[in-house]
């Protein structure tokens, strides 16, 4: 079943990957994926590296997915250095491979670099395209920022331009990672008042690990840690990384209940690619045997 219609019967549950660098092995990721298989996600998504630099080892993760049987690969794609017919390419070679989920994305301009590089500046442009060049061949997600893209100058303004995303094509919302959660229920009551209907999958980032949560929040996302995070961070468990592992599972599975009852439409694991506390987490959830 494609995954719009999935989410308008019911939750669905899904996992990020991310491909191993050019020279390093595939097994261990597909090690990973074995035991990620085994919660029957729905599907299982592959980040895509700027100006395409993991393209190839990304097209061999998103084909091993296909190829299990068990679930559907999506392909994340950007704008980074990506004209139109390198665009064609890709996106032939995916239908080739009977892939045909792709989250469209702007992707994050690489240091030294003014714009896109390539023949779209802005996601929109991509989905446009793609929904010209394609019609109804692709799925098409989009990204969203549930506080706010780091560059927009205003929420207004993001939303305006999340709208426009869905207006050109897209049939469903991948969000970045939120740890706010009063202000994920604001901004879902906001964008369904500025007409933005299709469904909205969160991101959700496992705490694990004080020095990445730091990282993922402040470093690249400008995502708030709230207070109870900020709390949980500053503790000393006895420096213990396991007593820390322990309490980040406690408070990952209440953020996805506190996510859950305002009606998101699937939940997305940010796996890191490791599965044992993603599979925790689903466990703890009651995502465990859904179906
Ligand atoms: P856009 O929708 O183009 O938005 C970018 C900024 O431009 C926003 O501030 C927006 O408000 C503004 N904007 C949009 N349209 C217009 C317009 N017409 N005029 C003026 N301003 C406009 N990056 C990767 O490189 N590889 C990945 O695999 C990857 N996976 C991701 C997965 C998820 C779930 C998410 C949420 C993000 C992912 N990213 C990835 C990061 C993403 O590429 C960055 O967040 C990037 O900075 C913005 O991408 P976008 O698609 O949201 O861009």
């Amino acid at each position: 079943m494609r995954i719009p219609e999935i989410m308008k019967n019911r939750m669905s549950l899904s996992f990020e990957v991310f491909p191993p660098k050019a020279d390093k092995p595939l097994e261990p990721l597909l090690e990973v994926l074995e035991k990620l298989y085994a919660q029957e996600p729905d599907f299982i998504s592959c980040t895509y590296g700027a100006g395409g630099t993991n393209a190839g080892r990304h097209m061999e993760i998103c084909r091993a997915i296909q190829e299990s049987g068990v679930t559907q690969p999506l392909s994340h794609f950007t704008c980074i250095k990506n004209t139109r017919d390198d665009i064609r390419r890709q996106m032939d070679a995916c239908l080739s491979l009977g892939i045909d989920n792709v989250l469209a994305l702007r992707g994050d301009i690489p240091k030294g670099m003014e714009g896109t590089g390539g023949d779209f500046t802005h996601a929109s442009e991509l989905i446009s395209f793609l929904r010209e060049e394609y019609g109804d061949k692709f799925v098409i997600a989009m990204a969203g920022a549930p506080e706010k893209h780091i560059e927009a100058q205003t929420f207004a303004q993001d939303i305006a331009h999340l709208r426009m995303k869905q207006d050109a094509g897209a049939d469903f919302i991948m969000t970045q990672l939120c740890y706010d959660t009063e202000q994920f229920k604001r901004w879902l009551s906001d964008i369904r008042t500025a007409g933005i209907h299709i469904p909205v999958d969160v991101g959700i980032m496992p705490v694990l690990n004080k020095d990445s949560v730091i990282r993922m929040c402040l470093g690249t996302n400008g995502c708030s840690i709230p207070r109870e995070l900020a709390e949980l961070i500053s503790r000393h468990y006895n420096d213990s990384e396991e007593d820390f592992r322990k309490a980040g599972i406690e408070y990952t599975v209440k953020l996805v209940y506190e996510l859950m009852i305002q009606g998101v439409n699937g939940i997305h694991f940010y796996s890191l690619n490791r599965a044992e506390a993603v599979l925790e987490i689903c466990d703890a959830c009651g995502l465990t045997f859904r179906k």
